[in-house]
């Protein structure tokens, strides 16, 4: 979980590179440059971030200029399915059940691509630090190996793995500025591509792992007794989002909930909206 302005930045940036693929497919050379800085304009004038954070427009219009200087040419092709391309889709597929009742996966595919060894499920990372540690976290985490279990079970092909296209969201000091060299080596380090394969081991273990999750989620909702996770009420990333209700009293925290901070989730409604 993030922060609102962690979490906003890095949809600027997934907006933003969802309309170059769309645009120039895997030729960068082809941007409009002007036209994605308008729909970055957009989303800031939209979705202001907080004064204070440095990751503002300005941040956001220079990172995709660099992007689009350092990857070019892209080595892949964009997958295609029912004549659309394979960017920012939503897919879903059947996963479990509970009393017969059908449970579906859902996820949105940031790009599915053809290498030469395969396909690939393309993620996008905006963060605030790379490094050892987000590459370990990376070669761990479930959400890739859940886009890579989905595409399976959707196009029926097990895809090699998966790349993290990862970009950091720090700003260049002023002395940082000052410097050639300095600055050209900042703009090098702000970027990352790390691929990791997956196994047909790997992702049954996946699903397993999931299918198990379900059965403990449902499992509490018979009960009607949810464990809090504590562990994850503060993370590198800031706070959970439920951390102002949480942290209150156990009464206040139902009319808390009613307040305008916080609306019903409709993300899949909204999500679903024209894309199946
Ligand atoms: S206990 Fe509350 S604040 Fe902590 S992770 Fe769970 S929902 Fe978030």
């Amino acid at each position: 979980m993030f922060n609102n302005a962690a979490r906003n930045y890095g949809k600027a940036m997934h907006v933003a590179l969802a309309g170059l693929a769309m645009s120039c497919g895997s030729e960068y050379t082809k941007a409009d440059v002007p036209k994605l800085n308008a729909m970055l304009a957009t989303h800031f004038e939209r979705y202001p971030q907080p004064p204070d954070d440095h990751r503002q427009l300005g941040l956001a219009q220079e990172t995709l200029a660099k992007y689009i200087q350092l990857y070019e040419v892209e080595p892949w092709t964009i997958l295609s399915s029912n004549g659309f391309p394979l960017i920012e889709r939503l897919l879903h597929c059947p996963i479990s059940s509970y009393n017969g009742i059908p449970i579906n996966f859902f996820g949105i595919l940031d790009i599915g691509v053809q290498k030469s060894d395969g396909d690939w499920v393309v993620d996008r990372k905006t963060t605030y630090q790379l490094g050892k540690n987000f590459a370990f976290e990376m070669a761990m985490t479930g959400q890739m190996r859940g886009y890579c279990w989905m595409y399976q079970k959707c196009f029926g092909k097990l895809p090699m793995g998966y790349i993290v296209d990862a970009i950091r969201t720090s700003q260049p000091t002023e002395k940082c500025q000052a410097d050639k060299a300095l600055l050209k080596k900042f703009w090098t380090e702000q970027f990352a591509r790390l691929p990791f394969y997956i196994d047909q081991e790997r992702l049954d273990e996946w699903e397993g792992n999931t299918v198990a999750t379900l059965r403990r989620i449902a499992g509490d909702w018979e009960k009607s007794q949810w464990p809090m996770n504590d562990k994850s009420c503060v993370s590198k990333y800031g706070c959970c989002q439920f951390y102002d209700i949480c942290s209150l009293p156990f009464a206040q925290r139902k009319v808390a909930l009613q307040s305008n901070n916080f609306s019903e989730n409709d993300w899949l409604a909204r999500n679903l909206e024209g894309k199946i």
